[in-house]
């Protein structure tokens, strides 16, 4: 039975968080001293897969895996090499990760072996500097080894680059040609108010249809209508020839054609980004050996899926609109 949700959506994209810690401390999406859940709450990779397979089985047809830094959690290419029979039976059209890239040199040709064969890899400046300023812990030559180990997998790349104000906003113009002499797409991302930071994210808010205007005076953009289902339009830019996306979730809203829901590593099941409405699945899977009960909590709470979200940035505040790190439910 395909998941349908009140508002005549269909579910078939599931992204999963696998582990909410990372080998990297990025300024806008986590504080330096973050603290993260306790080991014995996570699902094990076994119980991982068994919950991704009966999203299959009600209809999933993308799984991608976040986190986090999904490639730090222990043993993943256990998880990867599990999740891949879905692709060999067919049940699964793609099989996907979003990294940080730090680890990707080691698990590039093992991922294209199991039948990934793109990856999304986050990268907010070419400079080694700001890199370990924005990322306080990540060295930007591991990140380039990475991509290069990724293209030589074979592996298609799309970078992910979160527009921050006055950070990479002059910078851009050269990452656009750069991503796109090497064969790589690249999609902007707009800062979300997920989780507390040490930074004040009306700070590093960067509203994309300024930064839009501002690329147009350098670039000759036309929009790409094909929609992916996804918060990303798409323009093609004359001068490279390559693919530009834009994910604007403050300024855009992209909730009508949303196909998807996200899994935390807890088991936890968020039905939108945006909001704080949950499903436990974890007890439901550890109360049976048979996958029942979990597929009628997956369908109760596909029942409760909301019709959008509501991101603010409070500037009075500075509170967070939604108290979740985005490491917690995965970009
Ligand atoms: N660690 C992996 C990575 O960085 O690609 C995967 C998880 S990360 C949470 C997924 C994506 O979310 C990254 O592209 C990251 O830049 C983006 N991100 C994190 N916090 C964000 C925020 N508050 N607003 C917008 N994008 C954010
Ligand atoms: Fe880690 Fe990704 Fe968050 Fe950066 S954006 S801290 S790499 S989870």
């Amino acid at each position: 039975m395909d998941m349908i949700d009140p508002f005549g959506r269909t579910i078939t994209y599931l992204r999963v968080s696998v582990t909410d810690r990372c080998d990297f401390r990025c300024t806008y999406c986590m504080a330096e001293n973050m603290s993260f859940l306790p080991k014995n709450d996570l699902l094990s990779l076994e119980e991982l897969d068994r919950l991704c397979t009966v999203f299959i089985e009600k209809g999933v047809r993308k799984l991608r895996l976040t986190g986090g830094e999904p490639l730090v959690r222990k043993n993943i290419m256990s998880l990867v090499r599990q999740l891949s029979r879905h692709l060999k039976s067919g049940a699964l059209e793609e099989l996907t990760l979003t990294t940080n890239g730090s680890q990707l040199s080691r698990f590039a040709a093992e991922l294209a072996d199991c039948g990934v064969n793109r990856i999304n890899v986050s990268l907010d400046t070419l400079n080694a500097e700001k890199f370990h300023a924005v990322t306080r812990w990540g060295r930007i030559d591991k990140v380039m080894e990475g991509i290069d180990a990724a293209q030589a997998a074979g592996l298609k790349v799309k970078l992910n680059v979160v527009a921050l104000k006055d950070f990479n906003e002059a910078e851009l113009p050269e990452m656009i040609i750069w991503a796109h002499s090497r064969g790589m797409d690249l999609t902007i991302i707009e800062t979300m108010p997920m989780g507390e930071i040490d930074a004040d994210r009306s700070d590093q808010y960067l509203p994309l249809s300024l930064l839009r205007a501002s690329l147009e005076r350098q670039f000759a953009l036309t929009d790409i209508p094909h929609k992916t289902g996804g918060p990303a339009r798409y323009v093609h830019v004359a001068e490279t020839g390559g693919k530009l996306g834009f994910i604007t979730p403050m300024t855009h809203n992209f909730c009508e054609s949303c196909n998807r829901i996200r899994l935390t590593c807890t088991g936890t099941l968020y039905m939108c980004l945006g909001r704080e409405d949950a499903a436990d699945l974890r007890e439901k899977l550890r109360a049976s050996e048979g996958n029942e009960l979990v597929a009628d909590a997956v369908d109760e709470a596909i029942s409760r899926k909301p019709k959008g979200h509501d991101f603010v940035i409070d500037r009075r505040t500075n509170r967070p609109s939604v108290s979740r790190h985005m490491s917690v439910t995965g970009g």
